[in-house]
C-alpha cells in the first residue's frame, strides 16, 4: 500500500514528490510517457527564480528529480492505464500492475494541441512536428524555409530556436498581434530571420502524396485569399490540451478537460488532490506548477496525518 502516489514527472509532480519525501511519506512518483514532462522540450528557461543565467529545461527536470529521490522519492517509469478511485484506497493499474494508494497527486500536466487537419496527422514526423528543441536540428530542416504555426510564448520560443539552423521561419498566426509576453514578443520580431504571417490559418499541409512536408497552404483569414508557402518544416505551437481523459466522470473536469479543484488543491474525491498544468489554464508557468506541486503535497500530507491519527 502506497502512502502517496504522485502521477507526472513535471514541475509540479517532482516538487509534491521532494515536499511529500521530505515529510517520510516516500512517494511512489509515475513518469508517464514523458519522464520531465514537457519542460524537458524546452531549451533554456529562463524565468525559473534562482538561475540568473537561465536553466536548460531538461536539466532543471533532473535536477528536480535528483533533489526528489534524494530525500526517498521513488520515480518509476510508468503509465497509468485505469484508476478506481470510488473508494479508498485507491485501485490503479500501471503498466498492467495494480497499485493501492491512500492518496494520490494529479500532476499529469498537458500534451500539445493539434491542429486538427488530416494532413497534419499523415506527415507527423515526416516535418510535421511539436518540438524545435526535440527536432530542429535534423538534417532535413537544415539551411530550408520552416514555419511556425501559433502566436503564444511557444510559438515565438519555437521560431526564434529555429532561427539557428533555418533559411527563414515563417511565423503563421491567426491574428494580428501576438499573445505571447511582451519580452518574447518583441525579440521574435525584432528577428530578421522570422517573417509573420498574420491573420492566417494553415489549411493544408502539403505534400501527403509525396510522404513529406513541402509547404503549406495558407489562408488569410479576412479576405479568403489563400497562397502556399514552401517549407520542409511545420511547428505546431497552439497551446496544449490537459492530459485528463484518465478521471473523467471520477473528478469535476471543465469543459476542456482541465481538472476543477474543490479547496486548494483538493479535488471533490477526499485523497484525491490536483497540481500543474492538468489544473492550469491560466498561468501555466514552471514555477507556478512547482508552487502547486508544493501545495498539493503539504495538502496530501495533512490528509494523511488526519486520517491516520
Ligand atoms: P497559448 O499561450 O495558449 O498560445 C496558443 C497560441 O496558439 C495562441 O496564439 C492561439 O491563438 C493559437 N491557437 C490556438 N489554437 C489554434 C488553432 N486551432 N489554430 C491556430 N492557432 C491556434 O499557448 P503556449 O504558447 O503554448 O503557452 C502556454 C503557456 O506556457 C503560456 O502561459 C505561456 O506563457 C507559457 N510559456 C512560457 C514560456 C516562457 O516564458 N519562456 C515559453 C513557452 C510557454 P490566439 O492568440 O488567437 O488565441
Amino acid at each position: 500500500m502506497e502512502k502517496v502516489v504522485i502521477i507526472g514527472t513535471g514541475c509540479a509532480g517532482l516538487t509534491a514528490a521532494l515536499y511529500t519525501a521530505r515529510a517520510n511519506l516516500a512517494p511512489l512518483v509515475l513518469t508517464g510517457t514523458m519522464p520531465g514532462g514537457l519542460l524537458t522540450t524546452t531549451s533554456i528557461v529562463e524565468n525559473f527564480p534562482g538561475f540568473p543565467e537561465g536553466i536548460d529545461g531538461y536539466e532543471l527536470m533532473t535536477r528536480m528529480q535528483k533533489q526528489a529521490e534524494r530525500f526517498g522519492a521513488r520515480v518509476q517509469f510508468g503509465t497509468v492505464e485505469s484508476v478506481d478511485l470510488s473508494r479508498s484506497p485507491f485501485k490503479l493499474t500501471v503498466d498492467g500492475e495494480p497499485v493501492e494508494a491512500q492518496t494520490i497527486i494529479i500532476a499529469s500536466g498537458a500534451g500539445h494541441r493539434h491542429l486538427g487537419l488530416e494532413s497534419e496527422s499523415l506527415l507527423e514526423k515526416k516535418g510535421v512536428t511539436y518540438c524545435a528543441t526535440c527536432d530542429g536540428a535534423l538534417p532535413m530542416f537544415r539551411n530550408q524555409p520552416l514555419v511556425v504555426v501559433g502566436g503564444g510564448d511557444s510559438a515565438c520560443e519555437e521560431a526564434t530556436y529555429l532561427t539557428r539552423f533555418a533559411s527563414v521561419v515563417y511565423l503563421i498566426h491567426r491574428r494580428d498581434s501576438l499573445r505571447a509576453s511582451k519580452i518574447m514578443a518583441e525579440r521574435t520580431l525584432a528577428n530578421p530571420k522570422i517573417k509573420p504571417v498574420w491573420n492566417s490559418v494553415v489549411t493544408e499541409i502539403l505534400d501527403v502524396k509525396k510522404d513529406t512536408v513541402t509547404g503549406v497552404r495558407v489562408k488569410d483569414v479576412n479576405t479568403g485569399a489563400e497562397q502556399v508557402l514552401d517549407c520542409a518544416g511545420v511547428f505546431v505551437a497552439i497551446g496544449h490540451v490537459p492530459n485528463t481523459q484518465l478521471f473523467n466522470g471520477m473528478i469535476d473536469l471543465d469543459e476542456n478537460g482541465y481538472v476543477i479543484p474543490k479547496e486548494g488543491s483538493a479535488t471533490k474525491v477526499p485523497g484525491v488532490f490536483v497540481a500543474g498544468d492538468c489544473s492550469d489554464h491560466v498561468y501555466r508557468q514552471a514555477i507556478t506548477a512547482a508552487g502547486m506541486g508544493c501545495a498539493a503535497a503539504i495538502d496530501a500530507e495533512r490528509y494523511l496525518a488526519a486520517l491516520n491519527q
